[in-house]
């Protein structure tokens, strides 16, 4: 395990305010409930949210028992405990997406929103979602799409030099990166997902739009438009659902973490940290938030 891709981390970021909060992103945000709305199954026992950030999308995983919020982030981590509370219900998890400290086949659910849109190495990121998740287990992921209409206008007009068509992702400032939907779907089968919906979302994320018409209308026509995301799509947004077929195990019951650096389990569960009885590394639980990220891997 050498690979090690680079981590865009939200540490002390103020994105949950700024941008959410006072960012006027309320239409982006109702756009996204609509999306997930559709796409959830009505219920589950255990969902993985990759990215969760400060929790704003967790409150619409109710129909699962359980939820790991995962971030890699450790401030907007304490955000999410103080929005969602220590319930039961919740597990606080500090990790790297790529070396997720889960045993194999642990969930029946996976999201990841706004997250992809940070990896330097997307495939491998997909592969480790699959290798947590049950066979047949959903994974909902959402993509900034590089083929968007004001893209596409901008390159006809030749307003703009790089090509929306084309496969590779285009990194718009440092591990920020939009993805074409045929490479994204690529991607997903050869991670082992098969493909069951899209839905474009956020196509009115216009300024001007924005200001002029009443956030409910730019949510209800969203919502329209979305609905031919399975034919084409040109919205900045897309909001995939897939099922995970290339996992091969289900978790034994108890089973939950492992060592994200050995990969042994289970872990040893002590008083403020849990032990890898295996290779010897120790990952501290500070209030109430299991932290998976220092260690080095050489
Ligand atoms: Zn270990």
């Amino acid at each position: 395990m050498t690979h090690s891709p680079p981590v865009c981390s939200y540490e002390g970021s103020d994105y949950q305010t700024s941008f959410w909060e006072q960012g006027g992103r309320s239409y982006e945000d109702q756009a996204e409930a609509v999306a997930l709305r559709r796409l959830l199954p009505k219920g589950g026992r255990l969902l993985l949210e990759l990215g969760a950030g400060a929790g704003r999308n967790t409150p619409r995983y109710s129909g699962y028992q359980r939820v790991v919020v995962l971030d890699y982030s450790r401030t907007q981590l304490e955000q999410a405990v103080q929005r969602l509370g220590q319930a039961e219900r919740y597990v606080y998890v500090a990790a790297d997406v790529y070396r997720l400290p889960f045993v194999d086949g642990l969930f029946d659910g996976a999201t990841m929103i706004r997250v992809l849109h940070h990896m330097a190495d997307a495939p491998l990121a997909l592969r480790q979602v699959c290798r947590v998740l049950q066979p047949g287990a959903i994974f909902i992921l959402e993509y900034a799409n590089k083929q968007n209409f004001k893209a596409v206008m901008r390159y006809l007009f030749r307003r703009q030099s790089w090509s929306p068509f084309t496969l590779e992702p285009y990194e718009f400032t440092a591990l920020n990166f939009d993805f074409h939907p045929r490479a994204v779907r690529k991607w997903l089968a050869e991670s082992g997902f098969t493909l069951e919906r899209q839905l474009t979302v956020s196509h009115f994320r216009l300024g001007l739009l924005k200001r002029l018409l009443p956030t409910r209308l730019l949510v209800g026509m969203d919502s329209l438009a979305s609905l031919t995301g399975g034919l084409w799509q040109l919205s900045p947004s897309v909001f995939t659902r897939s099922r995970a077929v290339g996992s091969s195990t289900t978790a034994e019951a108890g089973a939950f973490f492992c060592c994200p650096a050995c990969r042994h389990a289970p872990l040893d569960e002590r008083a403020q940290s849990l032990a890898c009885l295996s290779c010897g590394k120790e990952y501290p639980i500070k209030d109430g938030i299991y932290d998976f990220r220092g260690i080095s891997y050489d």
